[in-house]
């Protein structure tokens, strides 16, 4: 037995690894992570066992429940009613989130347009005021909700309206036909080019090479040294200008991805293009009965003795032909497979061999705090107050979603008239809050484009997988899991066996 995969000898044999029960062969996988990419991928893999195939999956997670909705929280609102939480946010919006919209269509789950209204504020300095400068009432009525911020004069309002209207539809025009450069596959295509050039397509060659997507590397090259278009310059070519930029595109986008301002304008410009397209005048949606009713359906065909939660992952072992799975307690031996659901630096300490793939790829903690205390949104006239309302910062946005009466969900906390660190400089109190979650979430940077390009020729090899809401041409988002776990499903079902040639599209 090997200390860690980093030394596996040889590919595995799929005959010598599997048993068969009846005419079935039984090929057993492990998925480590149970967020939605570990979700996903163990339900596609265990509703595809068939009279041929027989999928036995294992979940496992350092996480004492499934971690799609480990953080999320009851809390009771200003009329005593208690209320399930999501933490994070679980929102998605139609027009980009085709897979996510078609998965949870299928499991019967119910979701609703959230009709989020907006407002927009910004930091006049460090540790001061704040002020607001702008509402959008977005699909629950751009007048009804939207309106003039009350601290703005009538002609300051109307002279803003026009200016903002104008650019939002000169930037919705733009977003629509025009393609940045060295942008990433505008449909978040997820086979390799190789795989597309018709000669080859259906070959012996990619028949073979499939599943382990052992190509040699030359293209991967080619892919750090192509330029990609960051926002900043996109909306430079495009003289988009930058008050517009930063009030609306940066504000919105630094919320969605939890990030600061100057990675987001830095950011491949593709991605946010991308969004911005899909999205157009589509609604965002969120579960009606929260994350929980996607773990019941996602988990209801893993048998329970298959699922192991509070223990985590600290190695994984080669052993001939099969994969051990160590935790701090034990061994679960013979995985033909193992698909790594988890975040890029836990995925390197796992297989070592992909440390070197996944060196560049950046993460930020991100602080979500569920609480009761109003001062949070002190800095906005109450008649200013919308469901999510944005606060521009030195350091990116924080956002606050009034989720209940009296209820709010703070992501990326601001210290704001008051010291950093103490209460949320004087905001938040700490007996007011309900639940403090902390979150490492991937960056969508060039080093990250040029890593997923890498990770994808490396799928499959020594059937070892990776999933996650960052291995796909994207933002980082709950896409991205779903994207990422057909294509390794795909990938496996295909190195099994399980599927007929010619390929598919969604492969890794
Ligand atoms: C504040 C915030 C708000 C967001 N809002 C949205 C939103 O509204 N819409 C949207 O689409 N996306 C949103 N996202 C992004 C999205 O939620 C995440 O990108 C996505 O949930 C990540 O899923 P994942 O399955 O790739 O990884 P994760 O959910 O991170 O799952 C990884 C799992 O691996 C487990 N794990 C790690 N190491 C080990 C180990 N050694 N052994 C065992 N288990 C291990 C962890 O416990 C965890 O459960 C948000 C993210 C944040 C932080």
């Amino acid at each position: 037995m090997s200390d860690t995969g980093s030394t596996i000898s040889a590919e595995s044999s799929e005959s010598a690894q599997q048993t068969t029960t009846g005419s079935a062969r039984v090929v057993k996988v492990a998925v480590v992570g149970t967020g939605l990419a570990g979700l996903v991928s163990a339900y596609y893999l265990a509703t595809a066992s068939n009279a041929r195939v027989q999928y036995s999956v294992h979940l496992f997670d350092e996480s004492s429940t499934i971690g799609f909705d480990s953080s999320s929280v009851t809390a009771t609102d200003a009329d005593g009613v208690s209320r399930r939480i999501d933490v994070p946010m679980r929102s998605f919006a139609g027009g980009y989130y085709s897979r996510v919209v078609s998965l949870y269509k299928s499991l019967g789950l119910q979701f609703h347009d959230a009709k989020f209204t907006y407002s927009f504020s910004e930091l006049e300095q460090e540790y001061g005021d704040a002020k607001t400068y702008f509402l959008h009432g977005g699909r629950a009525g751009i007048f009804r909700q939207g309106g003039r911020p009350s601290r703005q004069g009538r002609l300051r309002w109307a002279c803003d309206l026009i200016a903002v209207t104008f650019w939002y539809i000169y930037f919705s025009i733009i977003a629509a036909f025009a393609r940045p450069k060295g942008g990433v596959s505008f449909e978040n295509d997820i086979i390799p080019r190789h795989v597309h050039n018709k000669k080859r397509f259906g070959s012996e060659e990619v028949k073979k090479e499939y599943g382990t997507m052992n190509t040699d590397d030359e293209s991967s090259v080619e892919d750090e040294n192509r330029h990609i278009e960051s926002l900043q310059e996109f909306a430079r070519r495009w003289h988009i200008p930058t008050w517009f930029v930063n009030r609306f595109v940066v504000a919105l986008f630094c919320a969605m991805s939890t990030c600061d301002a100057e990675t987001i304008l830095s950011a491949p410009a593709a991605d946010i293009i991308d969004y911005k397209r899909k999205t157009f005048r589509k609604p965002h949606y969120l579960l009606s009965s929260n994350s929980m009713s996607a773990v019941s359906a996602l988990t209801a065909p893993i048998a329970k003795e298959n699922i192991h939660l509070g223990v985590a992952v600290k190695a994984m072992l080669s052993e001939g032909t099969t994969w051990t799975i160590r935790t701090v307690e034990e061994d679960y031996n013979h995985f033909s497979h193992v698909i790594l659901a988890t975040p890029p630096s836990r995925t390197a300490e796992l297989h070592r061999p992909l440390v070197p793939v996944l060196r560049n790829v950046k993460a930020n903690s991100v602080r979500v705090l569920v609480h009761t205390d109003d001062r949070v949104l002190n800095f906005l006239e109450s008649d200013d107050i919308r469901d999510l309302n944005l606060l521009k910062t030195s350091t990116g946005t924080e956002a606050t979603h009034v989720l209940f009466p009296g209820v709010y969900q703070t992501t990326s906390p601001a210290s704001l008239n008051g010291e950093p660190g103490e209460d949320y400089g004087g905001r938040i109190a700490e007996d007011k809050v309900v639940s403090e979650s902390v979150f490492e979430r991937v960056v969508r940077t060039n080093g990250l484009v040029a890593a997923v390009g890498k990770m994808r020729r490396r799928q499959g090899r020594h059937n070892v997988w990776v999933v996650g809401s960052w291995m796909w041409d994207g933002l980082v988002l709950l896409e991205g899991c779903v994207a990422s776990a057909e294509a390794v499903c795909a990938g496996i079902r295909r190195k099994c066996g399980d599927q007929p040639v010619p390929l598919p599209k969604g492969i890794v």
